[in-house]
């Protein structure tokens, strides 16, 4: 009976040793948000950020130095001194975890700050990116992002949590983003969403009659001459491969052969050109590729050609997807409202609004559908299918 209890107290206090390391993750987190909208906190955090060049050598040790002793020291002294409070209020000797951990930066902080242990200076070591961002805890590649893609985003210091409940995972603005399908309801709606984040937008179109808004960059193209907007996608942060065909009940020999040629084959060619242009190293930080698979990958769209080639695209992005060198996202919507689905029950505005607030939120699957079978399916499938791919298949030189 005393030993089941023992080993209660024991399961309480270690969780509550994990929930104050959240806390002082927090604390950092808030204190780094501070140092970018609060005045007194400004110019210290200003060194902090001038320090560093971009590929994260210092500009000098002694600009080093001064960035630690004013930033880091006060940032972990601040870790420390909040979690040692609520260690102290709670009375639980668990939560003095969190203390020893902030420890475990304050002291390394001050030895650097003394030019000393520079290696334990994790999240900018020098040298080229090699990760493409991580998703739930802050690696190198993801915090490059805060110093030289946008300052006022990519916040967290270890776990990403905050930047997920803030939106601040993924910046939009000033970046290129280029779309196909750009002429369709979902194209249209997803463009002003876009333009609203600040970012610049490429409208690819094969619809030369199409409109845009003022300020779009439209660009026409056509199935099969892919190749020849490899040019453009160079200078392209973000493609969203949006185009697509439905020929619903249709099942002759034409339709098979249109279906997997825009839906699967045209899609995949773009898609492999653009991530043929993620050549340098930033572009593992900021370029991505987002695919509008459908949520056809797991259920029913009363269509299947539209949904054999749609899960023919997704399957194989899932194959991709092990090798990428930078994000891929995929976008599972459901069914909206359009000239072609007049019963779609979504609406298009609403639906872009969603995917780009998750896209924000660094999800990687986008499933926005009101069909829940697709939130527990899709995840399911595709884990699965990641996995049974990983272990019977093998990339370049592995
Ligand atoms: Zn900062
Ligand atoms: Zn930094």
């Amino acid at each position: 009976m005393d030993f089941n209890l023992l080993q209660n107290q024991i399961f309480i206090q270690l969780l509550l040793g994990f929930v104050s390391v959240i806390f002082a993750e927090l604390v950092r987190d808030v204190y780094h948000i501070a140092g970018h909208y609060w005045k007194p906190l400004q110019s210290s955090h200003t060194l902090h950020h001038k320090a560093y060049r971009r590929d994260l050598t210092i500009v000098s040790l002694e600009a080093y130095q001064k960035a630690q002793w004013n930033n880091d020291v006060p940032e972990s002294l601040m870790m420390v001194g909040a979690t040692a409070v609520v260690a102290g209020l709670s009375q639980n000797y668990g939560m003095w975890l969190g203390c020893l951990y902030s420890m475990g930066f304050l002291i390394p902080a001050i030895a650097r700050s003394q030019g000393l242990l520079l290696q334990t200076d994790l999240t900018h070591k020098p040298g080229d990116l090699v990760e493409i961002p991580s998703q739930w805890t802050v690696n190198r590649t993801y915090h490059w992002r805060h110093h030289f893609d946008q300052g006022n985003a990519y916040f967290c210091g270890h776990f990403t949590l905050v930047d997920k409940l803030l939106g601040t995972s993924l910046s939009l603005k000033g970046k290129v983003v280029a779309i196909t399908g750009a002429s369709g309801t979902f194209g249209q709606a997803l463009i002003e969403e876009l333009c609203l984040q600040g970012a610049k937008v490429v409208a690819l179109t094969s619809n030369n009659d199409a409109e845009f808004q003022p300020g779009i960059e439209i660009l026409h193209w056509h199935l099969g001459a892919e190749t020849e907007l490899t040019t453009r996608l160079k200078n392209v942060d973000i493609l969203i491969i949006n185009h697509g065909v439905n020929v619903y009940v249709d099942r002759s020999p034409e339709s098979i052969q249109k279906s997997y040629e825009v839906n699967t084959f045209s899609a995949l060619k773009l898609a492999e050109l653009f991530l043929e242009t993620v050549t340098q190293s930033s572009h593992k930080a900021i370029k991505e590729l987002w695919i509008n698979t459908s949520e056809a990958e797991v259920s029913p769209a009363f269509s299947p050609l539209y949904e054999l080639s749609k899960r023919t695209l997704g399957d194989l992005i899932t194959l991709r997807r092990l090798d990428a060198p930078c994000v891929i996202r995929k976008l599972i919507l459901g069914p909206f409202k359009s000239q072609l689905n007049p019963y779609g029950v979504m609406d298009a505005r609403w639906l872009s609004w969603a995917v780009v607030a998750l896209a924000k939120r660094d999800f990687r699957d986008i499933i926005v559908s009101i069909n829940p079978i697709t939130y527990i399916a899709f995840p399911i499938k595709e884990f699965f299918q990641s996995l049974y791919f990983r272990l019977c298949t093998s990339g370049k030189g592995t």
